[in-house]
């Protein structure tokens, strides 16, 4: 048996979606979890929906997201080159030996006649007017310099078949299945040509995409019989949707969320959890882990694995993965992550990043939430005096007061501003007074903060705020009650 050869092969017209990633993913995995080679081709034919830059998008998110090409355009390979835009002479000659061989014919229908015909039926289908035009007829308008198109013979009876190795063994009416066309006025070929005639010539024995090409794949099996070819193992993936607000799913589209890789990671999606959870639209792994690396993808990865009804995006489930990912990460990028946002609240120098990542790690899910959560330290809220009462810290509006008061006096006279000091310092004062910790903490921390919710305890919240500030906090506090 050939080694497995799988392709992505993007249109750039836009930005990475959802399904294009996973497309890519898939076909990464099958290839690499065999031993096999993945190619990266740009199907760039249709000229009119080409998008300034999008084909940057694609390399760049692939390089995002580790799925390394063994071949492409900006690599290279034995099969180059891999953009249909340069491969586009190589087209016609294929054309021409079907029309020569009688599988295809030249069609001259103008756009006039062309909508007329989907204005009568509704169907958009070709009526076959040229199919049978007598040769001189043909030759005549071909001299006569006439724009054509190039259309394939499909038998109008029986029915065409082929497997697919998720959706199973697949049969069409061959009515339903139209004249296609190959090869375009412009001279460029449809993508349902171009895509046939490179996965053959670059030895594509395993085609990988979306279950929305399913309904054409006829079309590519009856290519690949007119030349002769073998036809390739076809494996289609399931349909992704996003769950309405009434319960209900449907195909995911923006207004269930971000559907582009570029503006879940602007949500501040982490690239590493968007393509495990990814990996999970459509694959189940055998046991219970959920959390996989790129690498532990591939070790997993089996095509038995995916299923043909449709995955649902979920954007909680998601949020969650991400929140799994941001605790498993080391100091260093934890802090590079979180970095930027320190410095929307803190200023640039913010030297507590390690105080700031014991805090914050655990409790968010994505780093963007950093800001609101922090909000406090750039403006105490204006609070309430309610938030001093706490049944379990035994404080109220009596004996919070002195709490602070008490509080203020040693944290004026402290050597230093550290988190030892600043610790060691309140435990004696509560030990001092002969009250628990948290009668003595409770109110000490709602004046640093103003709120009831926060991150971290009374003492880093007064590291981080720093001594005057702190201070004058606390003071603050006292005119509430
Ligand atoms: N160019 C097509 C697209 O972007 C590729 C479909 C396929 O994989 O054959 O959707």
């Amino acid at each position: 048996m050939a080694k497995i050869r799988t392709r992505f092969a993007p249109s750039p017209t836009g930005f990475m979606h959802v399904g294009n990633l996973r497309t890519a993913l898939f076909a990464y995995l099958a290839a690499k979890s065999q031993q096999g080679t993945f190619v990266l081709r740009i199907e760039d034919t249709d000229r009119e929906r080409l998008v300034e830059g999008a084909e940057q998008v694609i390399y760049q998110t692939l390089k995002t997201v580790g799925l390394t090409h063994d071949e492409g355009p900006d690599i290279g390979g034995a099969y180059a080159p891999y953009v249909q835009s340069e491969r586009k002479d190589s087209y016609l000659p294929y054309a021409e030996q079907l029309v020569k061989e009688g599988k295809a014919y030249y069609c001259f229908c103008s756009k006039e006649r062309l909508d007329s015909l989907h204005d009568e039926h509704g169907l958009g289908g070709y009526d076959r007017h040229c199919r049978d035009l007598p040769q001189e007829e043909v030759q005549k308008l071909l001299e006569a310099g006439m724009p054509y198109v190039i259309r394939q013979k499909m038998p109008v009876e029986g029915s065409t078949s082929f497997d697919d190795a998720v959706f199973g063994h697949i049969t069409i009416e061959n009515k339903e299945i139209e004249d296609q066309i190959l090869l375009k006025a412009d001279g460029y070929p449809t993508y349902n040509f171009a895509n046939v005639i490179d996965d053959h010539l670059m030895d594509i024995n395993c085609v990988i995409r979306g279950s929305e090409y399913l309904t054409s794949t006829p079309k590519y099996s009856r290519l690949y019989e007119a030349f002769g070819w073998e036809v390739p193992q076809y494996l289609h993936l399931p349909l992704i949707m996003g769950k309405n607000e009434d319960g209900s799913v449907s195909k995911l589209s923006k207004r269930h969320g971000s559907t582009s890789f570029a503006g879940l990671q602007a949500e501040g999606y982490l690239a590493e959890a968007i393509t495990n959870y990814i990996a999970l639209l459509g694959w189940s792994p055998k046991g219970n882990q959920e959390i996989f690396s790129l690498a532990e993808l591939v070790e997993n990865f089996s095509v038995d694995g995916i299923s043909k009804s449709p995955a649902t995006f979920d954007y909680d489930k998601l949020t969650w993965m991400n929140g799994e990912y941001i605790k498993n990460m080391d100091n260093e990028s934890f802090l590079k992550h979180a970095m930027p946002y320190y410095q929307e609240i803190f200023g640039t120098e913010t030297k507590d990043g390690d105080v700031l990542q014991s805090i914050l790690q655990k409790r968010i899910t994505k780093f963007s939430e950093i800001p609101a959560i922090l909000s406090f330290f750039k403006t105490l809220p204006d609070y309430s005096a309610e938030f001093f009462i706490n049944k379990k810290s035994k404080t109220n509006l009596e004996n919070s007061p002195a709490m602070i008061e008490e509080a203020i006096a040693v944290l004026e006279n402290l050597p230093n501003w550290e988190l030892n000091t600043i610790h060691d310092s309140l435990i004696a004062l509560a030990e001092k007074l002969v009250v628990k910790n948290g009668t003595l903490l409770w109110p000490v921390r709602i004046a640093a903060a103003g709120t009831l919710v926060t991150p971290g305890g009374a003492m880093e919240i007064l590291l981080l705020l720093g001594k005057e500030e702190s201070l004058n906090r606390l003071k603050l506090a006292l005119t509430k009650f």
